[in-house]
């Protein structure tokens, strides 16, 4: 049975078939053990599985089976993120309908993760595109509209004229605002769409006090919710008196405002332009159209407006200023309307200089001398005291935001009591727009009826089920618009003709809560079965890529929350820990790409080296967290190493030689040994897969050589061979199932056995070696016994030549052991 050299191939498959067969990582509820739930992110079904999906799910699937070792009930689950544009362009190109494309892609998709070796339960694969599944989909949609969460309006949405769809502002990229799918630069489009109110949940979405995750996630979460503090305050225009609301966090400066600044776009612009403004505000209305938000907030910009002809008068000392409109101005965050205080902030200061608007200082510090606006150089920021602001003046102004700021807090009251404005608090976040004009998603289970308005579709109907007969037109139209009788449905209150909602769901509502539907994957009396969210839930750890940051992994929060406020989860958070790894790039540096040719395709080196072999190099080649590029060079070592364990455990000097190894042979083994037991440990719990694999390659080599020196027999040699395996375990899963089950004949499985025991004894090392100071300044290092006393310490530090030559012939005042890491000597 015993193969003597190593043949990956065979050994590969030969244990992927009887793990399957004994379903071995079957994972179901067992209160006697404590459980532990590690999710890692599903895959897209684009076709084959590359190296951005390796990376994250081999080190996850290692570091699950070392979990298992440690006595957890371990559910690690896989399952397809299914529906999406891919498919649809695929479809439209090569004329196979999307369902085909996407189902055949996960058959290969599922032989490839089978080949990786990975634990993964596959009765609990769970497909975003299976109607068992979707039907949960449209079922959480109903929840969050009954729950007023989901609401539709018209509104400028971001829409990519090459996908023909709109797109979550988060999947709007870079400087040129490019679809994220495409890289089109996406254009502005009015359309009435369907939203979830993830701005209710802004401030929850800031605490991040119940979890473990990195601090980049953290910022950028926050960044991208964005909140800031201040006022809301109503200006009035001069005719008309139309109320013109605008946000500040510097309610403190309402003095200093001399002029208004509209965003072109503003709903009030007709309104306010007077006649003979009027072709100029235009004109400046359109050429603002084609520039992008970026574009129009870079800072470094030259600044461009046009006066309206219209004014506002200010609330708070009725001055009236002027309205103009700039394109720095966005109609998408805040009101779109600003008031503009130059003296005291800089894109304001520079656009008065530009058009000559008047400088009103209304903060005064204290250690300059009087600001005066007309020859002031630069807009003054920082804290001081109040000036030219009526009542207010003398109140001081600190560099605090919101109500911590004494100016800000006495302005806000003064403000709520006039009844002319009100603290308030804006987000960057918006509401998560979810409508897709797209065929391959889940269908929004709404119905319209001219009388009724819009109804939810009755549950006992559900899951509105996606047509198979549909085409593709030309026009780029969605074929559910297009479908002759799909959209037909009697009116829930009325029975009347009614029409469906043809837009399907963004396919992040669908990947938000997958983690609870791979509880129950079968389950149909809802989304998931309570008595397997109770023992499985919450995610104990989370594995994937950063990119997520703003947007599935916002998604996934608010969706638990918002579950969590119907009664439907439970808890703060759905995921404790997150952990994302770093990106593997091609071997010439750039982002691995079809269209760049930089792709390693990883079945043709599992053929070559084997899943093992890919699995370790993955692990070895890089900081997990970081990545780097791909080096094929680099699984030569990584296959050496492995050829080396084998022919340690596989090679007949390994047997009995019936010689008496010496003691201290044995005694270097065992420390060596239970040091790498302890370092491997901790390295799994902390992530750091690259020295688990180097510290394995030391520990071997040092069995080589303990081996040599006769080592081989002793129950000290037959305990490390023990341990090794149970270490590689989780690296190498086939390879240590080989070596333990068929050459040490221990009983099948090496996975269901319990992580090795570390024997603290075993690792102290005989001998420390100890720094000497000599006044704070390094002079030389001393080798004691591990367990030498204080005293001993010092006498051999003392008796140091090197420390006398520093002594010179003094005798020392103090003589400080701290806890045996240092010596130091004061003279
Ligand atoms: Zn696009
Ligand atoms: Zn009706």
């Amino acid at each position: 049975m015993a193969e003597k050299s190593y043949n990956h191939a065979k050994i590969e498959k030969k244990w992927q078939e009887k793990w399957e067969a004994d379903q071995l990582y079957r994972a179901v509820i067992d209160k006697s053990r404590p459980k532990h739930y590690a999710l890692t992110m599903l895959p897209y079904t684009s076709g084959d599985l590359h190296f951005g999906h390796w990376y994250p799910m081999a080190p996850s699937d290692a570091r699950a089976r070392f979990k298992r070792m440690n006595g957890y009930n371990v559910l690690f689950p896989i399952g397809f993120d299914a529906f999406g544009l891919p498919a649809e362009n695929a479809a439209i190109k090569r004329g196979i309908h999307p369902k085909e494309w996407t189902y055949k892609n996960i058959e290969n998709m599922r032989r490839q993760l089978r080949g990786m070796g990975t634990m993964f339960d596959w009765e609990r694969e769970a497909i975003s595109a299976d109607p068992e599944y979707y039907k949960w989909s449209e079922w959480f949609f109903i929840q969050l509209y009954k729950k007023g969460l989901a609401y539709r309006k018209m509104s400028p949405v971001d829409f990519c004229p090459n996908c023909n769809t709109t797109l979550a502002r988060e999947q709007v990229w870079g400087e040129d605002r490019h679809c994220e799918r495409c890289g089109t630069p996406v254009i502005k489009r009015d359309l009435d769409q369907w939203f979830f109110t993830t701005t209710q949940y802004a401030d929850e979405l800031l605490d991040f006090s119940h979890l473990d995750w990195p601090d980049r996630v953290r910022t950028l979460q926050t960044n991208w919710i964005g909140r800031s503090e201040g006022a809301s305050v109503i200006f009035k225009t001069e005719k008309d008196e139309h109320d013109i609301e605008i946000f500040t966090t510097r309610p403190d400066t309402l003095w200093g405002a001399t002029f208004m600044v509209f965003s072109p776009e503003h709903p009030l612009v007709g309104a306010i332009t007077t006649p003979e403004h009027q072709a100029e505000v235009e004109a400046y209305q359109a050429q603002a159209a084609r520039q992008s938000d970026i574009e129009r907030e870079a800072t470094d910009k030259e600044k461009t407006g046009v006066f309206t002809g219209g004014y506002a008068i200010n609330p708070v000392n009725n001055e009236r200023i002027p309205i103009w409109i700039a394109d720095y101005v966005l109609m998408t965050y805040g009101t779109g309307a600003i008031m503009a205080v130059p003296a005291h902030d800089e894109r304001d200061f520079e656009f008065a200089r530009k058009f000559g608007l008047p400088i009103i200082p209304v903060i005064q510090p204290e250690s300059e001398p009087d600001f005066d606006g007309d020859t002031m150089e630069v807009a003054y920021i920082g804290p001081g005291r109040m000036v030219n602001s009526g009542a207010f003046n003398g109140t001081t102004v600190n560099d605090e935001k919101g109500r911590k700021n004494p100016g800000i807090a006495a302005v806000i009251d003064w403000l709520e009591q006039k009844d002319i404005g009100k603290e308030s608090v804006n987000y960057r976040l918006r509401d998560w727009l979810i409508s897709r004009q797209r065929y391959w998603g889940a269908p929004i289970p709404m119905i319209h009826c001219p009388q009724h308005g819009w109804n939810p579709v009755p549950e006992d109907q559900l899951p509105v089920v996606l047509p198979d007969d549909v085409e593709w037109k030309p026009t780029g139209e969605s074929p559910l618009k297009l479908h002759p009788t799909w959209k037909d449905v009697p009116c829930p209150v009325c029975g009347e003709p009614a029409t469906r909602e043809t837009d399907t769901m963004d396919t992040f509502m669908c990947s938000s809560w997958y983690h609870l539907r791979y509880l129950s994957p079968d389950y149909d009396e809802g989304p998931f079965d309570e008595a397997e969210y109770n023992y499985w839930m919450p995610v104990d750890i989370y594995t994937g890529g950063i990119e997520h940051a703003t947007m599935h992994l916002i998604y996934t929060r608010f969706f638990h929350k918002a579950l969590r406020d119907m009664g439907i989860t439970e808890g703060p958070e759905p995921m404790l820990q997150l952990r994302n790894q770093g990106i593997i790039l091609g071997e010439d540096g750039e982002k691995m790409s079809k269209s760049r040719g930089n792709v390693v395709a990883p079945d043709k080196l599992v053929t070559q080296y084997g899943a093992d072999a890919l699995r370790a190099y993955m692990m070895f080649a890089y900081r997990w967290q970081e990545g780097g590029p791909w080096n094929s060079q680099g699984i030569g070592g990584t296959m050496r190493w492995l050829r080396r364990v084998w022919t340690l455990f596989t090679d007949p000097i390994a047997a009995p030689s019936g010689a008496k190894p010496p003691k201290s042979v044995l005694r270097v083994l065992r420390r060596k040994l239970h040091q790498t037991l302890k370092s491997v440990t901790g390295d799994f719990e902390q992530f750091e897969f690259n020295t688990i694999i180097s510290s394995l390659m030391e520990l071997m080599n040092e069995m080589y050589k303990v081996r040599e020196a006769g080592a081989a027999g002793s129950k000290e040699w037959a305990e490390a061979l023990d341990v090794y395996l149970r270490m590689l375990a989780p690296v190498c899963p086939h390879m240590a199932e080989e070596l333990w089950t068929e050459h040490l004949k221990k009983p099948y499985s090496v996975h269901q056995q319990p992580w090795p025991k570390f024997d603290a004894e075993a690792a102290a090392e005989d001998e420390i070696t100890i720094p000497v100071q000599v006044n704070g300044k390094l002079r030389d290092r001393v080798t004691v016994p591990a367990d030498a006393s204080e005293e001993d310490i010092k006498a051999v530090a003392l008796a140091s030549e090197v420390i006398q030559k520093h002594l010179e012939g003094k005798k020392p005042r103090k003589v400080i052991v701290a806890q045996k890491r240092l010596v130091n000597i004061v003279i």
